[in-house]
């Protein structure tokens, strides 16, 4: 099968959403009028994002939920997307269940594929989301505010809890049910779109939670130029790693992959934020504050300062 057989067959779909979709040098779209254009790009690398034996549909799922998340965490509803693939081989099977787990994402949140490009090469996936808000109403990292609440949705340091299983790096054995749950927020995390965009006027900044909790937080603090303190026991997460929340610290506030939202929002907003969360079918938790200065603090239940050797993942950190 050639590259543009592989196209059409796994790639191009009808673009019902947009004036012209694959098969043309440029897709046309139209946005609502009104609106702000929201772009994003994520790229994902075999041994660096995911590994080599990973489920093509899971691959697929995910190329797109991480995506997803940055729209999330603009409070953009997404609309369209364009899929670069390096691909190692014409693999048809492969490539067919890395479309299902993509186009089944996509059609949950009404995004349509519009392009993109194939070319041979070490397996690489970069996918650029476009969404839209109208205009001035975008979540951005730098209006947090002294005295805001810190926010976070979802659950935290379940896919490094699976990571860490999958790299033997555990001394405590996972019981079954905790290690499915565990693989699944990894491989098929659930981007928060609903609630990025509930969220809509109430928040005064948000980000999405992909390198932990702690160093995307400290992106919020230096675009808005305060400090934050988060409270190692209002960190949710799932019973069996809030049982050991000394222990798993590092898991829940700098564990990488939990794609939840975590915002900031002024003390009048408690109550709307709450019910944003309940709209959006998703737990929303209070766990710290923002105050004047620099730096992000994790503080334990006496109040004193948690040290974890570092606050999230970064590719380009020295070890
Ligand atoms: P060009 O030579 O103009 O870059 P290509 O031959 O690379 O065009 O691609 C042909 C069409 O297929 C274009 O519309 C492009 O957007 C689309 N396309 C290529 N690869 C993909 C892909 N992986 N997913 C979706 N669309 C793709
Ligand atoms: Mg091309």
């Amino acid at each position: 099968m050639n590259e543009f057989e592989l196209i059409r067959q796994y790639f191009a779909r009808p673009a019902t959403d947009a004036v012209l979709g694959v098969g043309d040098d440029a897709a046309l779209l139209r946005p609502t009028p009104g609106c702000e254009l929201h772009v994003a790009v994520d790229m994902l690398v075999e041994g660096r994002h995911f590994f080599a034996d990973v489920d093509p549909a899971d691959l697929g799922h995910k190329t797109l939920a991480v995506n997803l998340s940055d729209m999330a965490a603009m409070g953009a509803v997404p609309r369209w997307a364009l899929l670069s693939l390096a691909l190692p081989r014409a693999d048809t099977g492969w490539v067919s269940r890395l479309a299902s787990g993509l186009f089944a994402l996509a059609g949950r949140h009404g995004v349509t594929l519009v392009g993109g490009d194939t070319t041979r090469g070490p397996l690489t996936l970069s996918l650029t989301i476009l969404g839209e808000a109208p205009a001035g109403t975008a979540l951005r990292r730098d209006g947090a505010r002294e005295g805001d609440d810190i926010w976070v949705s979802g659950e935290l340091g379940l896919a490094a809890l699976a990571l860490a299983h999958r790299l033997g790096t555990l001394d405590e054995e996972l019981p079954d049910e905790v290690r499915g749950l565990a693989e699944a927020r990894m491989d098929r995390p659930e981007p928060r779109v609903a609630l990025g965009v509930a969220l809509r006027g109430l928040v005064h900044s948000a980000i999405d939670v992909s390198d932990g909790l702690l160093a995307d937080l400290s992106h919020i603090a230096a675009a808005s130029g305060v400090a934050g303190e988060v409270w190692l026991d209002a960190l949710p997460s799932h019973p069996w790693l809030e049982a050991r929340r000394a222990w798993c610290a590092a898991l829940l506030a700098a564990g990488g992959d939990d794609y939840e939202l975590c915002f900031t929002a002024p003390r009048s907003a408690r109550e709307a934020v709450l019910q944003a969360g309940a709209r959006a079918g998703c737990r929303v938790s209070r766990i710290g504050m923002i105050h004047a200065g620099q730096g992000v603090e994790l503080l334990d239940a006496h109040g004193t300062p948690c040290y974890l050797g570092r606050s999230g993942f970064d590719h380009f950190d020295t070890p």
